[in-house]
């Protein structure tokens, strides 16, 4: 643990574990601890904000860039019939975390591990890795 307060930029250093998906200079994915269905991801900017009015312009459009290529690589990997993107702002929003974050959700796969234990995310993790190689 760091002397952060802030869990995401805990993951961000590497001080925090995260079975990751995709990083770039701006942007982290990462498989959420506590998947809503299997395949849930999470993307955020690696620079801490606090909610969505906090991002300056580049890295906004840099977690959008990550959101559309993580999108696509759970596409190829999982096939899931649908897929939500959710982004809450304050408590009563549910926001939990207070680093800005984008929920990305497979709807309707069936089959598939649910992502709760570390193996799990990991096998995940890696699937949606090569799947966002193959959309390119
Ligand atoms: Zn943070």
């Amino acid at each position: 643990m760091s002397d952060t307060s802030c869990v995401f930029c805990d993951i961000v250093a590497g001080n925090e574990p995260a079975a990751r998906v995709y990083e770039d200079e701006r942007t982290l994915a990462f498989m959420d601890t506590h998947p809503k269905e299997p395949g849930h991801v999470l993307v955020i900017p690696k620079a801490h904000a606090t909610m969505i009015y906090d991002m300056d312009a580049e890295t906004a459009a840099a977690v959008a860039q990550t959101v559309v290529r993580v999108a696509r690589g759970i596409r190829e990997a999982l096939a899931p019939p649908g897929l939500s993107v959710i982004q809450s702002n304050g408590r009563i929003a549910r926001q939990v975390v207070m680093h800005v974050h984008f929920h990305l959700i497979p709807r309707g796969v069936e089959g598939e591990p649910s992502g709760r234990s570390a193996e799990e995310r990991e096998e995940l993790a890696q699937r949606i890795r090569a799947g966002i190689e193959a959309a390119g």
